[in-house]
């Protein structure tokens, strides 16, 4: 067993036109090392008058490439994703999940910048983690096949209000999208009914299924505003290793969950339900949720119950969050005062994410 806690990272990214033009925007954030002070603006009006600093396992500054520490997609990738590649070859669960209000950068990190296309998905500035880790994993898989035999599956689906869309199903025209369903298999745990799961034997296949996946999104995105920032998706790859050992089989299996989470922001700035309902703003329960384990599972208290089953995110992800799993947080927020309370706000979120043990353990066979 291994044990370790959720590391946590946060990346800040560069400022967009509006924080660049809004009379009163300034920068607010300031980075030392492995943390990050947030300076309150100069105009402040608030009760809080002091600074806030935060610590984080790693701090990614992408706001000015200018800058000697400026961090870009590979390195976000060389400090995040090779160890979760490095954990999932040694058949540990890995996972890893953007949080970060919309706008904020977690599908550029995570994905990358339109990755819908072939032309784009390479992209040495533009790619993101998931890219980068599907290649990464080909490059050594080709190694590894001269000794054992691996096999690498994909699914990838998202969470919108609760509901489950494959988006990797072979979709017919007129055929509304269909919602899939959660079940526990009573020693493999949760898993979705009917989700469609593909095996890919070279990195080019599988980055068609990522463009098929990554279009399913945008197509859901144009058709209802607001989608792609309520809702969750997933991307999941399955790697087993196995070879035969003096006559007994060995092998390794293990599930890397890549995902990039609904905004946060309507967590936070609007707790009065009136307020939410005039505004017809919407709870996400599966982020609500998550945000419950991750208090609970902070406490550490022992048998401390944990609301897993209260969101199908959370139901799904149960192993990635104190349990057997190598997990990882990248927090993404912007430089700017125009969004000072979003980003306190990911800032403690992140902090406290940072406390969950979690004790990860190779799947192996013939041990379990
Ligand atoms: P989110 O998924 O959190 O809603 P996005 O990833 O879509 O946010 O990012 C919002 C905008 O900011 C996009 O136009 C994106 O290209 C840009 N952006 C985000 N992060 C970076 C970064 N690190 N470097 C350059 N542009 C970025
Ligand atoms: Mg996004």
């Amino acid at each position: 067993d291994e044990e370790c806690n959720l590391r946590v990272a946060v990346r800040i990214r560069p400022r967009n036109i509006s924080e660049l033009t809004i009379v009163g925007s300034e920068d607010i954030i300031r980075v030392k090392d492995k943390q990050i002070i947030v300076c309150l603006p100069k105009n402040n009006h608030q009760t809080v008058c002091v600074d806030h600093t935060f610590n984080y396992d790693y701090v990614f500054w992408s706001v000015d490439e200018t800058n000697p520490f400026y961090s870009k997609q590979e390195d976000v990738f060389v400090t995040l994703g090779v160890p979760l590649l490095n954990s999932a070859f040694k058949g540990f669960n890995a996972c890893l999940f953007a949080y970060g209000q919309t706008g904020s950068g977690k599908s550029y990190s995570m994905m990358g910048k339109n990755m819908c296309e072939l032309n784009d998905i390479d992209s040495e500035d533009f790619s993101g983690i998931i890219p980068r880790f599907c290649r990464e994993l080909f490059k050594r898989t080709s190694d590894l096949r001269k000794e054992c035999t691996v096999s690498i599956e994909v699914s990838y689906f998202e969470i919108y209000n609760e509901k489950i869309h494959d988006l990797l199903a072979s979709q017919t025209q007129t055929a509304p999208r269909i919602a899939l369903k959660v079940r526990e298999h009573p020693t493999l745990g949760p898993y979705i009914v009917d989700l469609t799961t593909h095996t890919v034997n070279s990195y080019n296949e599988l980055r068609n299924f990522l463009i098929v996946g990554n279009k399913n999104r945008a197509v859901a995105s144009t058709a209802m505003n607001e989608f792609s920032s309520r809702s969750h998706s997933i991307f999941t790859i399955e790697i087993g290793q196995s070879k035969t050992l003096n006559d007994t089989d060995n092998s390794k299996r293990s599930k890397v969950s890549l995902v990039d989470l609904a905004g946060s922001e309507r967590l936070g700035s609007t707790n009065n339900k009136e307020d939410r309902m005039k505004q017809g703003v919407y709870i996400n329960k599966s982020l609500l949720t998550l945000g419950k384990c991750i208090s609970a599972l902070a406490e550490q208290k022992k048998n401390n119950f944990i609301p897993y089953r209260e969101s199908v995110l959370t139901w799904l992800l149960r192993e990635s969050l104190g349990g057997n799993s190598l997990t990882s947080m990248l927090a993404t927020i912007s430089p700017s005062s125009t969004h000072l309370e979003e980003t306190l706000s990911t800032l403690r979120y992140a902090c406290q994410a940072r406390t969950i043990v979690n004790r990860a353990r190779i799947n192996e066979s013939p041990h379990d």
